[in-house]
């Protein structure tokens, strides 16, 4: 059989092009690598929790049903994604590993070890969590402590009583840094620059509406430059703000290199660590895309979410390289519908 779609990926992405696809009647098929859907989010460390309510976290259809927290957990988000497969009906399969994407005389082969699934269309959707980044840095090879990145991160009292340093500014260092200050025997911050951090009384929606009034001005050909930031900005969810009053929330600029035991500063101050927490970000899940050769520097040239080089090929959920917010939630339903809408059109041609 030759799919009228095949997406690659079962996260909220792949699940948010889906829903519109359903109202197109083409048919598609979900691969997913996980053995059980919520994608990236059953990975999430305990504690993590939305920076939105659940009224801003939703996903096309269906509102994320409320929570008695004010910011909705890891697990209520998870159980929202394997709910929302089940509710739309969505046909998944899982776990597939898909391996490569190839052309073939009907548009696509997606190969996934001896297995291969004909698609005229193809939706990439496979995230970032996949493709944990560390910054490349001088000793770090000879350094003997713990290494650890956020994606791996999952409870604070494994740290305790050691001296750990925090790397990176954004929600997850600061989220990860404010629990592990209450276990470790000491901790230190470092980020490239001073974190921003997000007033008091606002959450991750000013986030959203900081997004869509940079999605407005692109639409309208304005410059975004004057606008106010992206999702870097820390949010100051309760432990934040605890932390913040421990004064843990002090960061210092990095390193100049690691040794066998710790770090050296260029002004030749020198610490030691038992860990490292890398809250340094991911890269794009892109490998199985590699065989269409259209990957340069971690990323593939889009139209929106269209590939420009490949036709029939989709890329959703990326960041903000495949629309703004994308990667959110709530951001990922403006390509999801666009998506949808140039794949019916593709089709019909
Ligand atoms: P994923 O959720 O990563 O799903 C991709 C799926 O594709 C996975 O199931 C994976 O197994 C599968 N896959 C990957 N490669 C293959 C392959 N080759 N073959 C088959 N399947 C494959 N967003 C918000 O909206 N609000 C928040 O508060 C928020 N907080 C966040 C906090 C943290 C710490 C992080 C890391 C992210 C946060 N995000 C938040 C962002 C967002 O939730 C995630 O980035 C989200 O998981 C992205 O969804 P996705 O569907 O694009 O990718």
């Amino acid at each position: 059989m030759t799919h009228d779609v095949i997406l690659i990926g079962g996260g909220q992405a792949a699940l948010s092009v889906a829903y519109f696809l359903r109202r197109t009647g083409r048919t598609f098929h979900i691969l997913d690598a996980e053995p059980a859907g919520g994608g990236a989010w059953q990975h999430g460390w305990d504690s993590l929790r939305l920076f939105s309510p659940a009224a801003w976290s939703s996903i096309a259809g269906w509102p994320m049903p409320p929570t008695g927290d004010t910011y909705p957990g890891r697990d209520h988000v998870v159980d929202y994604l394997r709910a929302y497969e089940q509710r739309y009906a969505l046909p998944v399969e899982r776990p597939v590993q898909v391996s490569a994407v190839v052309h073939d005389d009907q548009g696509f082969a997606v190969q996934a070890g001896d297995r291969t699934w004909a698609a005229r269309t193809v939706v990439s959707a496979t995230g970032t969590w996949r493709k944990p980044f560390v910054p490349e840095v001088a000793g770090l090879a000879e350094f003997t402590g713990t290494q650890l990145h956020s994606a791996h991160y999952r409870r604070p009292d494994a740290f305790a009583g050691q001296r750990v340093m925090v790397v990176g500014g954004g929600n997850s260092g600061a989220q990860i840094l404010a629990e592990v200050s209450l276990w470790a025997a000491q901790t230190l911050w470092v980020t490239p620059q001073v974190p921003a951090f997000l007033p008091d009384d606002v959450d991750g929606r000013v986030l959203f509406e900081r997004a869509t009034a940079r999605w407005r001005a692109q639409q309208e050909g304005r410059s975004v430059d004057v606008l106010p930031g992206g999702f870097g900005d820390v949010v100051m969810v309760p432990p934040v703000v605890d932390a913040r009053a421990r004064g843990v929330l002090a960061s210092v600029r990095p390193y100049a290199h690691f040794t066998r035991d710790g770090a050296v500063w260029a002004d030749g101050t020198q610490r030691s660590f038992d860990a490292v927490i890398w809250c340094t970000g991911f890269r794009p899940a892109l490998d199985h895309l590699a065989p269409l050769g259209i990957v340069q520097g971690g990323q593939v040239a889009v139209d929106g979410t269209r590939a420009t080089g490949t036709p029939g090929l989709w890329l959703v959920g990326y960041g903000e390289w495949t629309g703004t917010a994308s990667a959110t939630l709530v951001g990922v339903m403006r390509s999801a519908r666009s998506t949808a809408a140039e794949i019916d059109a593709y089709l019909a041609r």
